[in-house]
């Protein structure tokens, strides 16, 4: 990055900027390579603000949640990385239907939490979800019975040419683990969103929450990972393919395929995002000869490959 760059990059964001630091510590995998300037926001109007000088200035930039469905590689990424703590929420209780407005830096868990206590329903589906409420809205998270499709009224992002807008779910035109956004790569980042909840009763929405988190807790694997590596295939489960072509257990250094759910890709150590990299690889080959089935990646890799 030029001097001249950096400079004006300092006198704009101060204390909230550090440079060349490893992307491992915002990642859950625990894995990536330094981002030449990492930006960190603590509402959506300093995303907003952020987002908008670095478009001016032409800079590339990306923007991590909770790193938590990114594979980031060992020679990282080249420009800034905003991390996003935006996480006001306000709830509406009155409305019909109850809602709740949130920056997109917040967890859905944490929204999950506090919707409990106000005897809200509708997002038990997200107890445990690791990651922000943008990298959700961003590639359609899901889990039990529901998906943030199934939730989102609308959302606020910031767009290069088109400034501020509102978008109704409608447009994030979702599927399955993904949306316009992962699909296509528009330049927009999302600030905050509205979710729809319903009137419910704290000790059956806590019990629920209860329940799925402790199926989380029985069918994942502990350890640093991405969550599932791969897309379930039409009618398949990727972890199912992976485990049949005989893969579990496999290991590149301290990178494994989890013993227990053959989609989790496990970083038991110091794994190198190119760990990972020969591991995805070996996967998706081995289940291509064995079962003619073409897996794709859930998890986006970024940075310099
Ligand atoms: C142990 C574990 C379990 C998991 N279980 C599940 C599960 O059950 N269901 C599920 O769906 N996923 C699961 N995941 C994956 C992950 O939790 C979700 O995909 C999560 O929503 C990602 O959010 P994030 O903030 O971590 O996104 P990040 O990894 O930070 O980013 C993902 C993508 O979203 C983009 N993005 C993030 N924020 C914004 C924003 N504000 N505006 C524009 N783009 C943005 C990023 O640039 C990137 O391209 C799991 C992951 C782990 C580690």
């Amino acid at each position: 990055m030029k001097p001249s760059t950096l400079s004006d990059l300092r006198s704009t964001f101060g204390d909230h900027m550090q440079e060349n630091i490893p992307l491992s510590s915002y990642t859950a995998a625990r894995i990536g390579g330094p981002a030449d300037v990492i930006v960190f926001v603590h509402s959506a109007d300093e995303l907003a603000i952020a987002a908008d000088k670095l478009w001016k200035l032409d800079l590339p930039f990306s923007i991590l949640g909770g790193g938590s469905n990114v594979l980031v590689s060992d020679k990282g990424v080249r420009g800034v990385v905003i991390i996003n703590r935006a996480r006001k929420v306000n709830f509406n209780s009155q409305a019909e239907p109850p809602t709740v407005q949130a920056e997109s830096g917040v967890t859905p868990n944490d929204i999950t939490q506090r919707a409990a206590r106000l005897g809200l329903a509708g997002l038990e589906w997200a107890a445990s979800l690791p990651g922000s409420l943008g990298g959700a809205i961003y590639g359609n998270a899901g889990a039990f019975d529901g998906d943030i499709a199934g939730s989102l009224i609308s959302l606020e992002l910031v767009h290069r040419q088109n400034g501020r807008q509102t978008w109704t779910v409608e447009k994030m035109e979702y599927g399955y683990r993904t949306s316009v956004l992962k699909r296509e790569h528009p330049p927009v980042i999302i600030l905050s969103a509205i979710l729809a909840l319903r009137k419910g009763e704290e000790q059956a929405i806590r019990t629920k929450m209860e329940q799925f988190s402790e199926q989380r807790r029985e069918t994942q694997p502990q350890g640093a990972s991405m969550g599932s590596m791969f897309k379930n295939p039409p009618g398949e489960k990727a972890g199912r393919l992976i485990e049949a072509a005989g893969l579990k257990g496999s290991s590149v250094g301290p990178a494994e395929i989890s013993n227990q759910h053959a989609n989790y890709f496990i970083n038991h150590g110091q794994a190198r995002a190119e760990d990972m990299k020969a591991l995805i690889n070996l996967a998706k080959n081995t289940v291509s000869e064995k079962f003619g089935v073409s897996l794709e990646l859930e998890v986006e890799l970024i940075g310099e490959w």
